[in-house]
């Protein structure tokens, strides 16, 4: 049995069909984000990544210079004031801009 189509039903189903297409777009803005990088990544331990440049164990990194950050690293991508963004040590993560590696050069 079919049920004839007025058009209030034909406008509740649009809606709900506009509805469902916004929320899949959501959804696949939110899944193409790149991942936050992880400190526990071989890579990210290989270099002394930390998300807070103020947990640098400067006697194991002894080139670590007070107030330096991602932040004001020159490798650091991305929209400036973003606490995450791209790194071009770490194609596809995003670093912590308060964050800080080994990697660090300064901005010129
Ligand atoms: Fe941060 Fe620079 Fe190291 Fe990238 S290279 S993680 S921006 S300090």
């Amino acid at each position: 049995m079919t049920v004839p189509l007025t058009r209030r039903g034909l406008i509740k189903q649009l809606i709900l069909a506009a509805g469902s297409a916004a929320a899949l777009a959501a959804a696949r803005s939110r899944a193409a984000e790149p991942i936050h990088l992880d400190v526990k990544d071989p890579k990210a331990m290989a270099l002394g990544y930390v998300e807070k440049a103020t947990e640098v164990d400067a006697k194991k990194f002894p080139s670590y210079e007070q107030g330096s950050s991602c932040e004001n690293c020159a490798l650091l991508q991305g929209t400036a004031g973003a606490p995450y963004r791209p790194c071009n040590l770490f194609p596809g993560k995003l670093v912590s801009a308060a964050g800080w590696c080994s990697g660090w050069a300064p901005e010129i």
